[in-house]
């Protein structure tokens, strides 16, 4: 039986070219025999980027995935191709136009470029100067519009709106059950707060040493015997999980 890899791509399976190149070494003797979806805040052409980029400076491809996860779980593209069904799923209860009416009244919420923004997310920057907790309101706001939208925090900076619906934990779950692999067959990998919700639907989860305070602090208040906070950072730590979780092995 084939196991799944969801992993987030930013300071987890990338930022140490040895690291990942050591991962993929030891995955690529077996790769026919598991699934891979990277799952990043990054837009589809971000990722297109950074893959041309990680070959450019390393002289080893990134491992083609199977699925990519994209705008912190916005979009699902297969081979290239948006999943259609996916998207149509999402945008139920779901107004763009709303959201940003809302967020344009407060100047502390900075736009992200436009390449980062999507038809299923508005994303920005947390002015420096301001406490996260202004993000209640404005999705106080939001809500009384009757729009169904969750804001996800993360790297103590980014924000992103999204549906109700929809975030890195759901659509993972929703490729696992297209896929049709067990829960304990299935290892989600992140270092922050955008990478949270993939650790909450019954996976094995690996927390990377380097992980961000946010993800870090989760753990320590709600880590289960899925998850494993590994010793090793980076890709390093996806490695150490692999073994840790004995998967592939079954
Ligand atoms: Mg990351």
């Amino acid at each position: 039986m084939k196991f799944l890899i969801i992993s987030d791509l930013d300071n987890t399976w990338i930022g140490d070219d040895a690291a990942t190149i050591a991962l993929q070494q030891t995955l690529k003797e077996k790769r026919d025999r598991f699934y891979l979806v990277y799952a990043t805040g990054r837009s589809f052409c971000s990722v297109a980027r950074e893959m041309r980029n990680f070959w450019l400076l390393t002289g080893e491809p990134l491992l083609t995935p199977d699925y990519l996860i994209t705008g912190v779980g916005s979009e699902i593209y297969h081979q290239g191709i948006l999943d259609y069904h996916w998207a149509t799923q999402i945008s139920q209860q779901w107004d763009r136009n709303g959201v940003v009416q809302v967020t344009q009244k407060f100047p502390q919420l900075l736009p992200q470029i436009e390449p980062e923004q999507n038809p299923w997310k508005v994303s920005f920057c947390l002015h420096p100067n301001t406490k996260p907790a202004i993000l209640n309101t404005v999705h106080e706001q939001i809500l009384q519009l009757g729009i169904s939208a969750k804001i996800i925090f993360s790297s103590g900076r980014d924000i992103d709106i999204l549906p109700q619906t929809t975030d890195k934990g759901i659509a993972a779950m929703y490729l696992r059950e297209k896929l049709q692999i067990p829960l304990n067959q299935t290892l989600v990998c992140g270092d922050s707060g955008n990478d949270l919700s993939l650790y909450q639907h019954g996976t094995r989860g690996v927390i990377v040493n380097n992980a961000q305070n946010e993800l870090a602090q989760w753990y320590s208040q709600s880590g289960t015997a899925n998850h494993y906070f590994a010793k090793s950072s980076y890709a390093w730590g996806i490695l150490e999980a692999i073994d840790y979780f004995n998967l592939g092995t079954t």
